[in-house]
């Protein structure tokens, strides 16, 4: 017996999300047929094609976008502030400076007060 399985809907007459009621209709001691019934509101569907099961309507829960790789791309304006490339920014074994504002960054920070390095400046001083 299947009649009393619980099927979510979302019912086109009332627009809650509820449950299918199937009501086995039956003509003395045979099962005729179904109602098929909306739990919150009644409202009864003419054939199963009519009834708005939920899961038609749902958009997939897991999309492929969800599943990728997190890979960190640059637009290539934002690349160009990256504190690497930033005259501000220095490097030595231990630590990634910036100059400007006296504190730790990462190579790939970017920041408001960038201000590009110049060739002359990137090489070493002789
Ligand atoms: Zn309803």
């Amino acid at each position: 017996m299947k009649e009393n399985k619980a099927v979510e809907i979302v019912c086109s007459a009332c627009g809650k999300e509820s449950l299918l009621i199937r009501k086995p209709q039956y003509d003395g001691f045979k099962k005729v047929g179904e109602l098929l019934l909306c739990a919150a509101c009644g409202h009864a569907y003419p054939s199963e094609a009519d009834v708005p099961f939920k899961a038609q309507n749902k958009p997939k829960v897991f999309d492929e976008s969800d599943r990728g790789p997190q890979v960190k791309v640059f637009e290539a304006g934002e690349a160009e502030k990256l504190c690497r490339h930033c005259a501000s920014y220095v490097v030595n074994p231990f630590v990634q400076w910036c100059h400007r504002h006296k504190r730790e960054v990462e190579a790939t920070d970017s920041c408001a007060d960038f201000s590009p390095r110049t060739e002359k400046e990137e090489k070493p001083p002789l």
